[in-house]
């Protein structure tokens, strides 16, 4: 079974006109985990990375499988007021209106090699803002990777020179 028939489309969620990429079916297959975990990991090799940050929510899930693996921290990025010690937060643009992301002071010690991952490049805004706090710590961003890409929202154009990887395309 290929990666991508683990994505099931939902037309209209969470608003009228967008199709949602659902991902909880590869996470409810452990065949499903192991292959896209597999993927994930073989373009990592050698890359000593010291922690993995993973964006709330659904980028929790292989952020932590991928730290596990590759030995690495996991470091969460989360919505405002969420994490209890010191945070520093960026803000990025929403299509109405505006988001803010945090992560703790401590989570990256200047130099760590860092691969941030979250389940979805869509527009780039997310991760863009990811970058941003974690270069504002010191980390050395070695890769951005993602379940997948919805290479049609142009998600990479806003992002700078950095490696991006996704299991998957759309
Ligand atoms: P961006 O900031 O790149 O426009 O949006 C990426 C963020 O929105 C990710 O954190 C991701 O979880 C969420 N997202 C946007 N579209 C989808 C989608 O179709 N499916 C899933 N699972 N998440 C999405």
């Amino acid at each position: 079974m290929s990666l991508e028939q683990y994505i099931r489309d939902i037309q209209g969620f969470p608003q009228e006109g967008i199709l949602f990429k659902d991902i909880t079916p590869l996470l409810a297959s452990p065949n499903g985990r192991e292959e896209c975990l597999n993927l994930l990991l073989s373009t990592l090799k050698d890359k000593k990375i010291d922690k993995v940050v993973g964006v709330e929510s659904r980028g929790f899930f292989f952020a932590i499988l991928l730290a596990d693996r590759l030995n690495a921290g996991f470091i969460p990025v989360r919505k405002p007021k969420k994490l209890p010690y010191d945070t520093i937060s960026a803000s990025y643009d929403l299509e109405y209106g505006k988001d803010t992301l945090e992560i703790h002071t401590d989570a990256i010690k200047k130099g760590d090699k860092v691969l941030i991952h979250d389940d979805v490049l869509a527009t780039g805004g997310t991760a863009k803002a990811v970058c941003e706090l974690v270069e504002r710590l010191g980390g050395e961003i070695v890769q951005l990777n993602f379940l997948m890409e919805l290479s049609f929202l142009n998600g990479r154009e806003k992002l700078g020179k950095e490696e991006i990887f996704a299991a998957m395309t759309f």
